[in-house]
């Protein structure tokens, strides 16, 4: 029971800052949906979450996330939405499609059709976003890129994702860039989501902020946010 009232007692704090950061926003916080970001940490504590009231879950790493979402299933626990974060190698796509029911970081016409091929065999209907990347590109050439499309690509891909059967382009998806202030990137990230839906209505997800920069995606209009060690702990520190 103690993990439990951990969690909890994590969870409200989270959500205390997504409600002042809407407050400050002018924003409603049912416009914001917590994804709990629970790789790293056993099927244990997503059934913990969920019987906080979490429904959206995230993980990051193919093999794990697949375990974790049977576990998790077989426990009884059917009501969740899985969101795949971390990038997706070609040839994972199609056991990606299999559990996950949202795919935050597609980044190339080669995994759009990975995953509609995926989806459409097993018969099911994921939501898409497009990944962002929103590193300044350095002088050098070299890139501090987090993963991502650049800008420029994203309305291709989002065509392609809106055409491909068994996809649902939802809107986009961001990393802020290391070593730079969120804020400049994650209004670069609302700038490129406001082009997108001017040419797809449908795409209004903006998937930004983590445990240390929920405030400032929360301000440029995150519809999602991806909360990790700020609910589950250091990982670092885990036991
Ligand atoms: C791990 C991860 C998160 C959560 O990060 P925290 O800093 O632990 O909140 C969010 N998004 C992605 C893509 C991640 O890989």
């Amino acid at each position: 029971m103690e993990r439990r009232e951990e969690l909890a007692a994590n969870l409200a704090a989270v959500r205390e800052r997504i409600a002042a950061a809407c407050a400050a926003a002018g924003r409603d916080p049912a416009d914001v949906t917590l994804i709990a970001v629970t790789k790293t940490w056993p099927a244990s504590d997503v059934e913990h979450l969920a019987a906080l009231g979490v429904r959206d879950v995230g993980e990051n790493r193919d093999a794990e996330a697949a375990e974790k979402a049977a576990t998790v299933s077989d426990a009884g626990v059917s009501d969740l939405t899985w969101h795949f974060v971390g990038q997706v190698q070609t040839n994972k796509a199609r056991s990606v499609a299999r559990y996950a029911d949202v795919v935050h970081s597609v980044d190339r016409p080669r995994l759009v059709r990975a995953l509609s091929a995926g989806a459409t065999e097993g018969g099911r209907e994921l939501d898409a976003l497009i990944q962002v990347d929103l590193a300044p590109p350095a002088r050098d050439g070299s890139s501090s890129s987090r993963g991502g499309a650049a800008p420029a690509d994203v309305r291709s891909l989002a065509d392609a994702v809106a055409a491909a059967p068994g996809l649902r382009l939802r809107g986009v998806m961001a990393v802020a860039p290391l070593g730079a202030p969120p804020g400049p990137a994650f209004e670069r990230l609302a700038a490129v989501a406001a082009d997108l839906r001017a040419a797809h209505p449908e795409a209004r997800w903006i998937s930004a902020g983590m445990s240390g920069d929920l405030e400032v995606a929360v301000g440029a209009g995150a519809t999602h946010v991806r909360v990790g060690s700020g609910l589950l702990g250091n990982r670092a520190l885990r036991p």
